[in-house]
């Protein structure tokens, strides 16, 4: 099997950490692997690894059942792990936390609760232009079931929000504002901070799609103030199926159950049922118990590695790829904004997206091309049937980069 050495070229010492991800050191069809589709999701550390297979070794057993020990350990675990969350996020209490399956999970289950008990009829959602499916088509679903209208934030040429008329967007019948932190096929990084404080000038509440900006930078639900947050497990070194929702505790204690089970009552008889205190009433069922444990692993990793270091090489990274890109000449890139993440989109003049996603896996090289989930911001706003998308992560390289660019002169030698 071919490797690499791809550490020589930057300033952090990416090579010791690579030697943490075991995915990283293999051959795809004959190359080595390049993987530039993190924001899809990232690989695993061994960390992360070691906790799942140490959990199903040593304490697999259900959580808040049982009094045997191993149930008390997998509790005890589980519990450790959402209050690693809580500071990870710096949210006031674990009250606040619910296990959910990930962002997707999280934004249906405030829609269906939230969003059914206080959108009527005339009332209003605003999101923005550039949302994920998942931040779009549940409050879409909503605004249908309530006869309600969906409000969009336009986009800008660049990708970036245009603000100006967000205050009067605002009104009495304005029932909640959901917003994507970071987009996930632009690598936008919108002013979430300044769109809450908008909001709240008028009672409106505010969501947070959260999925692409943990993993880059420092969340802080409380400095932000956000009422709803929601990120995904798997998208920050973590394990798939397993997400965060945190949510203001007044909010939290108005809202309905979402799903209905064991775990999220106190008390049951034929003809009725008490809920459980929060946040185990949004917990019906056996939960993800590996999954939020090793996802306390995922958050663990993120702060040894330190959100400086990880901010400050994924930038590089990003400059210099827009270097490369720059000097390659007939690739056009999708979205410019002044604060990005380590997200590339682009086209390749006269080459359609599939083509040169498909060359560059016979490479090794792994993009995500297509509509990335924004499907109206990549076909109705910027009138594309796709992009490609490279997406770089803690462990990646300049020399990674490189082998991208010289891919995509080999895409263009055999297409055009
Ligand atoms: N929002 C954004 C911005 C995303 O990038 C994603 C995942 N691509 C999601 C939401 C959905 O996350 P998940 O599929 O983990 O629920």
């Amino acid at each position: 099997m071919k490797t690499l050495n791809l550490h020589k070229d930057v300033s952090f010492d990416v090579q010791k950490l690579r030697e943490e991800f075991p995915i990283l050191n293999q051959s795809v069809n004959g190359n080595p692997l390049v993987y530039l589709d993190n924001a899809a999701t990232t690989q695993k550390p061994l960390s992360v690894i070691n906790s799942i297979d140490n959990y199903y070794r040593t304490i697999n057993s259900n959580v808040h059942r049982g009094l045997h020990t191993l149930s008390e350990r997998a509790t005890e675990a589980y519990e450790a792990s959402r209050e690693k969350i809580r500071d990870f996020i710096n949210a006031g209490n674990t009250n606040e936390i619910v296990f959910v399956r990930g962002t997707t999970e999280g934004i249906n289950l405030v829609a269906a609760t939230f969003g059914r008990t206080s959108v009527n009829e005339g009332d209003e959602i605003i999101v923005t232009g550039m949302e994920h499916h998942s931040n779009l088509v549940p409050w879409q679903n909503l605004c249908r079931e309530k006869n309600a209208n969906l409000k969009f934030i336009p986009v800008s040429d660049e990708g970036e929000l245009i603000l100006d008329g967000f205050e009067n967007m605002l009104s009495e019948r304005t029932k909640l504002v959901s917003v994507v932190y970071v987009s996930n096929s632009l690598g936008t990084i919108n002013p979430v901070k300044r769109i809450i404080e908008t909001a709240h000038k008028y009672n409106v509440p505010v969501m947070i799609d959260a999925a692409q900006a943990v993993s880059h930078m420092k969340t802080d639900v409380r400095d932000l103030d956000c009422d709803f947050l929601a990120f995904s497990g798997h998208k920050i070194y973590g394990p798939t199926g397993i997400g965060i929702l945190y949510g203001k505790e007044n909010f939290l204690e108005k809202m309905p159950p979402y799903q209905f089970g064991g775990e999220m009552i106190k008390s049951v008889s034929y003809e009725k049922t008490v809920y459980n205190e929060l946040p185990y009433k949004f917990e019906a069922g056996t939960p993800n118990i590996s999954g939020s444990i090793s996802i306390g692993a995922a958050i663990d990793f993120i702060k040894s590695s330190g959100y400086d270091n990880l901010y400050r090489h994924e930038q590089e990274l990003l400059a210099y790829a827009n270097e490369k890109f720059n000097s390659l000449g007939g690739i056009r890139i999708i979205g410019t904004a002044k604060e990005k993440t380590s997200v590339i989109s682009f086209v390749l003049e006269g080459i359609h997206p599939y083509d040169t996603g498909t060359i560059l896996d016979n490479l090794g090289i792994a993009v995500r091309t297509g509509f990335h989930c924004t499907q109206p911001l990549i076909e109705q706003r910027y009138k594309l049937p796709g992009t490609v998308r490279a997406s770089f992560a803690v462990y990646n390289t300049k020399q990674e980069i490189d082998m991208l660019a010289e891919g995509l002169k080999k895409v263009k030698n055999m297409m055009l």
